[in-house]
């Protein structure tokens, strides 16, 4: 299957980045599983309306793993992935920035969630890094306001319940009816619309492979399903060399782009 696809669409998940000392948020062992107020204080409601709230979170992020956190063999597959031509596009719910770390191109990195690597004045609209307010942080802030306006900056993270950018969507989807071979890696797909991108690509005609530790809702229409390390499966799933395009009986064709339909 991996041998045959031409063009691949990955949709990666928590699960790619926790062999890189970041935690997932629904499995055995994740925030919110452990903690489930913590998804609570995740909306955007809750951020904007109380002060302490605020305060909690920039404590958090500050003392948070995903700073120091660098690219595993799951992430640097999908970047040898990428090199080898046969990537349509990276579709992620992470906002770690790992992938791009990894070696992938950042436009080829399609962030549903956004990323915590910025912020953003909900006041003025001024961008910023995270690490710039981070390191007011530490030099004793408990709450970094904007530089430009004095507003509240917020993560460019997408917050829990918030609707997600509706272009990072349309992008997200037009890879996935646009590729032969879904790859979902990571991923527990019960958070929507990621996790009906699946759906879209198996509809689209797309082969599904989903590479997850435990079971997902679409298991069922998948392909194959991988339940081994990510960080041992993916980099062996890449080394599996294509078949030769002179080798093959059929020729590529995919919904989303009308030139390869005979
Ligand atoms: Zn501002």
């Amino acid at each position: 299957m991996f041998a045959g696809a031409r063009r691949i669409t990955a949709l990666t998940g928590a699960g790619v980045s926790t062999a890189s000392g970041i935690p997932d948020y629904r499995g055995p062992a994740g925030v919110w599983t452990k903690d489930p107020a913590a998804q609570r204080m995740s909306t955007l409601e809750s951020y904007l309306g109380d002060l302490e709230v605020r305060r909690a979170a920039w404590r958090r992020r500050a003392a948070h793993p995903v700073w120091l956190a660098e690219p595993n063999p799951a992430h640097r597959a999908f970047a040898d992935l990428e090199r080898s031509g046969r990537l349509r596009a990276l579709v992620t719910q992470n906002v770690d920035g790992l992938h791009q770390k990894a070696g992938s191109t950042p436009s080829m990195v399609v962030e549903l969630h956004g990323s915590a690597t910025g912020t953003v004045c909900v006041d003025c609209g001024s961008p910023g890094s995270m690490r710039a307010a981070l390191e007011r942080v530490q030099a004793g802030e408990d709450e970094p306001d904007c530089p430009a306006c004095g507003g509240i900056l917020r993560s460019t993270a997408v917050l829990f319940g918030e609707p997600l950018d509706p272009e990072v969507l349309r992008r997200a989807r037009a890879a996935v009816v646009d590729c032969d071979l879904l790859v979902a890696a990571g991923t527990s797909l019960t958070v929507q619309p990621a996790a009906g991108l699946v759906g879209l690509a198996s509809t689209a005609g797309a082969a599904v492979l989903i590479c997850n530790a435990e079971p997902t809702p679409y298991d069922g229409l998948a392909t194959a399903v991988v339940r081994r390390p990510l960080a041992e499966a993916l980099p062996e799933l890449v080394a599996i060399a294509p078949i030769d395009d002179a080798e093959r009986a059929a020729p590529l064709t995919t919904w989303g782009d009308p030139s390869t339909w005979s």
